[in-house]
């Protein structure tokens, strides 16, 4: 069964106990310790897929979902906040910022930018601006020669 909403989620889950946590009953790794499900051609730990589906968000791997609630097993999008990290920022990769602005070249807002790579707005605008990692170039355009010769 492919996963694609929060309702199919539950249904894999306990109905809520008295906390109002929802329990993940399918599949887990590391001795029953980390709940993970399959969702678009990958493994995701099933808290951070429930609060992507949940906020129609992507994560990025630098922005954890933690549980407000402490429960280890819990899936319910209320009790799953993201913890923005107030060092991400200096995790920024040379390719991200690439990535970034080539993104941004090709109309993504540098809001749902800087979201989506877990840093402040003002360091993804400063990025994009040159003001900041200035001495990054783009990666070389592709170059024709290397295309198969149609003779
Ligand atoms: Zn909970």
């Amino acid at each position: 069964m492919t996963i694609t909403t929060l309702e199919q989620l539950y249904a894999r889950a306990l109905p809520p106990n008295e906390n109002g946590c929802i329990e993940w009953q399918g599949s887990f790794v590391n001795e029953g310790k980390y709940p993970i499900v399959a969702f678009d051609g990958e493994v995701h730990k099933v808290h951070r897929l429930a609060y992507m589906l949940a906020h129609n968000v992507t994560l990025s791997m630098r922005q954890d979902v933690r549980r407000t609630c402490k429960n280890n097993t819990c899936i319910k999008a209320e009790h799953l906040v993201m913890s923005m990290d107030a060092n991400t920022n200096a995790k920024l990769t040379e390719h991200d910022v690439l990535e970034a602005r080539r993104r941004y070249a090709a109309g993504e807002s540098a809001y749902a930018l800087a979201k989506y790579f877990g840093v402040g707005g003002t360091t993804m605008r400063k990025l994009l601006a040159r003001i900041t990692w200035h001495y990054l170039k783009p990666d070389p355009e592709p170059e024709l020669e290397r295309r198969p010769k149609s003779e």
